[in-house]
């Protein structure tokens, strides 16, 4: 199965899904994500993290009320896990560090805290809280920082209800193109 059959196929089962305590779908905010990543005029790789940036929620079924029962899913890391196996570290590494890239904005930055969502500082509190300076200045060492950074600020954009972006069919070739015709893993699974 081609990888963007795969994600449509994700996408059909569970996209219709509400984003926990927003007013878009999973859906909805995955293409207004990517949208946002295409206007930046970003390289591929990186519009495919933004499209895929929460495929760790879609994959686990999980429940909208999640948050409210206190409980982290990690959504970010089962998300890597899936993405690494069928792209390279400039689709899965953004994807990976996108949710320390929120910590490290409410770390440095009280504006960008007092924006967010209701929802999305309420996960902050059950994700570790904003990121103390050391931890801020270990994490702008790592590599897909800034990437990483790009993506959060686009995920928090992509959030507004009926907003008319292009479909998932728009982003097939980049999807196509960004996925890794070498890493012969997933076949031995
Ligand atoms: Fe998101």
């Amino acid at each position: 199965m081609k990888v963007a059959d795969e994600i449509a196929d994700i996408f059909e089962t569970r996209g219709s899904c509400s984003y926990f305590g927003e007013p878009v779908s999973q859906l909805e905010h995955a293409l207004q994500a990517a949208h946002h990543a295409r206007q930046a005029q970003v390289a591929g790789p990186l519009i495919v993290a933004a499209l895929l940036h929460d495929i760790g929620h879609l994959l686990e079924d999980i429940p909208e009320e999640i948050a409210e029962q206190g409980i982290d899913r990690r959504h970010e890391e089962i998300g890597q896990a899936w993405l690494e196996k069928r792209f390279a570290p400039e689709v899965h590494e953004p994807v990976r560090l996108h949710v320390a890239a929120k910590r490290y904005l409410c770390g440095i930055d009280p504006t960008y805290l007092a924006k967010l969502s209701g929802a999305s500082r309420w996960s902050l509190k059950l994700q570790g809280g904003p990121m103390a300076s050391a931890q801020g200045a270990e994490f702008e060492s790592r590599r897909f920082f800034q990437e990483a950074v790009m993506l959060r600020r686009w995920d928090d954009l992509a959030k507004v209800k009926g907003a008319q972006v292009p479909s998932l069919r728009h982003y097939w070739d980049d999807i196509e193109q960004a996925a890794n015709p070498f890493d012969l893993r997933r076949n031995f699974q």
